[in-house]
């Protein structure tokens, strides 16, 4: 996965998953964008890089505020010319809470910075990349944009929608050279998981982190590099028939989650019922 010469977009490039992969682009020859409502995160995600003699610049923005998105696409033409990698990853997990209880404050954030401000980017960079015939677009859904999660309401559907706009853009630009796609990462050990725990039991948040990773075939929450290594495949040429799609990084949880009776063992009983 060589991106010497190319030019990566990271949101939420200050922390987490986005740092991790704004690493791994300057580690494999990108000039980074690192882009963050944080600006201290993005600076020093900058300082990272920059460290390593490689380049990388940061911009301060809201994904929420069209503004915002306007001045990191321009900001990044200005000092590069183009933008061929787009991760579009910037996100907020809400309250956990039901969903006859959840406040709507709560939720229209969450859809605003995990809807609206994938959109906005996907509707700010993708003129960029079909002007240029070429580009990649990760978007960060997540498994709850697969299966249903209780006390996520908002979480869930923000994730759902998602891979509902990867499908459509993926339709809509292929054609033109450009792949669009979506990363969808399990529990992966970064501020937000260890936030969405400390919400389950303020007392003990690792005892919730302990009950969640037993349901995890690896058996381990995963790390953010594992991610990244995933995005960077889905931006690289070595991805070039894949657009459209959703790569699960979960440790196999969606798949077979321990603990819930597969369907072999229920017919084993079902047997046994019978006699
Ligand atoms: P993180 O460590 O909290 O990083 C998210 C970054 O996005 C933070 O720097 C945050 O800044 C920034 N951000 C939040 N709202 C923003 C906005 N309106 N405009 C610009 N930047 C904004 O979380 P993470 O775990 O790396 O999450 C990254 C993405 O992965 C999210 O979309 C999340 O839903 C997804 N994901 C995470 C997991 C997991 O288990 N960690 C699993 C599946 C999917 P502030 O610190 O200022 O808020």
């Amino acid at each position: 996965m060589d991106f010497a010469g190319k030019v990566a977009l990271v949101t939420g490039g200050g922390n987490g998953i986005g740092r991790a992969t704004a690493l791994g682009f300057a580690e494999r020859g990108a000039a980074v964008v690192v882009v963050d409502l944080d600006s201290d995160a993005a600076a020093e995600t900058v300082r990272l890089i920059t460290e390593d003699n490689k380049t990388a610049f940061d911009v301060c923005a809201d994904v929420t505020r069209t503004g915002d998105v306007q001045t990191y696409v321009e900001a990044t033409l200005q000092k590069h010319g183009r933008i061929d990698c787009f991760f579009n990853n910037a996100g907020i997990e809400g309250r956990v809470a039901p969903t006859a209880e959840y406040d709507e404050d709560v939720f229209d954030s969450v859809i605003a910075v995990n809807v609206k401000g994938v959109f906005l980017g996907l509707r700010h960079v993708l003129p960029v990349m079909l002007e240029q015939g070429a580009g990649t677009v990760v978007n960060m859904a997540s498994i709850a944009g697969l299966v249903g999660s209780p006390g996520m309401p908002a979480y869930v559907a923000s994730k759902h929608a998602v891979i509902g706009l990867t499908k459509v853009a993926a339709g809509e630009v292929s054609s033109e050279g450009v792949r669009v796609n979506a990363v969808c990462p399990g529990p992966i050990d970064t501020r937000m998981i260890n936030e969405l725990a400390a919400q389950v039991n303020a007392d003990d948040p690792s005892a919730v982190r302990t009950s969640y990773e037993s349901s995890i075939p690896l058996g381990r929450f995963g790390k953010a590099v594992e991610v990244a290594n995933v995005v960077l495949f889905l931006c690289s040429d070595l991805s070039s028939n894949v657009t459209g799609a959703q790569y699960v990084v979960d440790g196999g949880r969606v798949a077979s989650p321990k603990g819930v009776t597969s369907q072999s063992e229920l017919q084993v009983d079902l047997r046994r019922a019978d006699g």
